[in-house]
């Protein structure tokens, strides 16, 4: 169990430490890789020794977020001594990867809005109505009295807009528009952003055509799922955005992804429209939120296909 602060106190524990290590989640999204850019700059102009650190390649996508050279991957047998260990976006410990083993802390803070989180952590920040970890960041900025500059403000204006798909998904919440129009007075321009993280190189739109022709529909159409398998995968392309072709299909109540990176390691993606997939995701070992969850299965992908088609099924009669 953790402690649960509030606002103010994880304010001061990030103040009472000088070194502090902040890691975003593995496959990292523009929320969490946003959220800890954020964080690092206000800690930055506070005087703090901060490093960024993810377990995972980082997608060229995000190339545009200012400071994102700063991230580091540690080896795993590297040992880094710090104050403090501050866990973004993530809900399990699992998701820091190597990071919780290589970092040397007397303390861990979790900052995250996941409905699966495990309290894993010494000191919780857990706010699970907000849309994306960078509207928490956003505040916590505020409390820590740091000035949020333009670069901070793209930062966490590309957290928001990935964990709300660009303002359309139910998260989207009154709080969630006024943060954003704040971040744009700051001097964000939003088709900046969305260019950003929209226009892609044509590799991702080839993969895109090969992994639409294995659109499969099962539960008389309530389910619908695209897969990448070992074969087809690229460490290279991104395809997190290709969920939303399944999901926008009509009578489709779940849409799946599958990505086998490895042969017997299959990571899954899930977007519902009301079904709490959520549930499906902490019980094959992942999490996420009700209606937009993932897992990874140690199975090749015919067989974690088949075991989450299962489990799905159960739930949708
Ligand atoms: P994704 O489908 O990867 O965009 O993830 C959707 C949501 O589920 C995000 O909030 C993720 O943080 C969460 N999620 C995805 N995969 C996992 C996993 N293996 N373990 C825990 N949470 C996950
Ligand atoms: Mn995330
Ligand atoms: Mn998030």
């Amino acid at each position: 169990m953790s402690k649960h602060c509030s606002l103010q106190e994880t304010a001061d524990v990030l103040k009472s430490a000088k070194k502090i290590v902040l890691c975003s989640h593995v496959s990292p999204d523009g929320d969490t890789l946003g959220s800890t850019l954020g964080l690092m700059k206000a800690l930055q102009k506070l005087g703090k020794d901060v490093i960024v650190t993810a377990d995972d390649d980082i997608s060229k996508v995000y190339k545009f977020l200012p400071g994102i050279e700063n991230f580091v991957r540690f080896r795993d047998e590297e040992r880094i001594d710090a104050d403090l260990l501050v866990v973004i976006d993530a809900s399990s410990l699992d998701r820091a990867g190597n990071v919780a083993q290589c970092v040397k802390a007397p303390k861990m803070l979790n900052i995250d809005h996941h409905i699966s989180n495990t309290e894993y952590a010494d000191y919780l920040y857990l706010d699970t109505v907000a849309a994306a970890t960078g509207e928490i960041m956003y505040e916590l900025i505020k409390v820590l009295g740091t000035e949020i500059d333009v670069e901070m403000a793209i930062c966490l204006y590309t957290a928001l807009y990935t964990d709300c798909g660009s303002f359309k998904y139910s998260n989207t919440m009154p709080k969630t528009m006024r943060i954003a129009a704040e971040l744009l007075e700051l001097g964000v321009k939003p088709n900046e952003i969305s260019d950003s993280m929209e226009i892609k190189p044509r590799s991702n739109i080839e993969m895109l055509t090969r992994v639409l022709e294995t659109l499969t529909f099962d539960a008389d159409g309530k389910i619908a799922y695209i897969s990448i398998s070992n074969e087809m995968y690229d460490k290279d392309v991104d395809t997190d955005t290709f969920i939303s072709y399944p999901r926008y299909i009509e009578g489709v109540e779940v849409a799946i992804m599958f990505k086998a990176v490895e042969n017997a390691l299959t990571r899954v993606s899930m977007r519902s429209r009301n079904l709490d997939v959520s549930g499906i995701a902490i019980a094959f070992g992942g999490g996420g939120h009700l209606r937009a969850a993932g897992c990874t299965i140690m199975a090749a992908l015919p067989e974690a296909q088949k075991q989450l088609l299962q489990a799905l099924k159960d739930q949708l009669v």
